[in-house]
């Protein structure tokens, strides 16, 4: 179990279900950006997701996540 996921069963203490952070790939969304209740109002998200290099250095960091995990 990690501090992302203090439950251990892919939802929050809170009982929520917990979504993929789509900047850290494989890993829950910890909440950690201040006033964000998930990716879809996370302001990094957004942030890397309307700037053109971040979103460029998002993709080769997914691409080798899924290399990392296929079979
Ligand atoms: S708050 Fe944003 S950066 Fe933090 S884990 Fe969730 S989606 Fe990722």
């Amino acid at each position: 179990m990690d501090s992302a996921n203090p439950t251990g069963n892919g939802r929050h203490a809170s009982g929520k279900a917990m979504p993929r952070c789509p900047l850290r790939p494989g890993d829950p969304c910890s909440l950690c950006v201040p006033g964000a209740t998930g990716p879809h109002d996370c302001q990094t998200v957004r942030l890397v997701m309307e700037d053109p290099d971040l979103r460029e250095m998002l993709r080769e960091k997914q691409a080798a996540y899924r290399a990392s995990t296929a079979a």
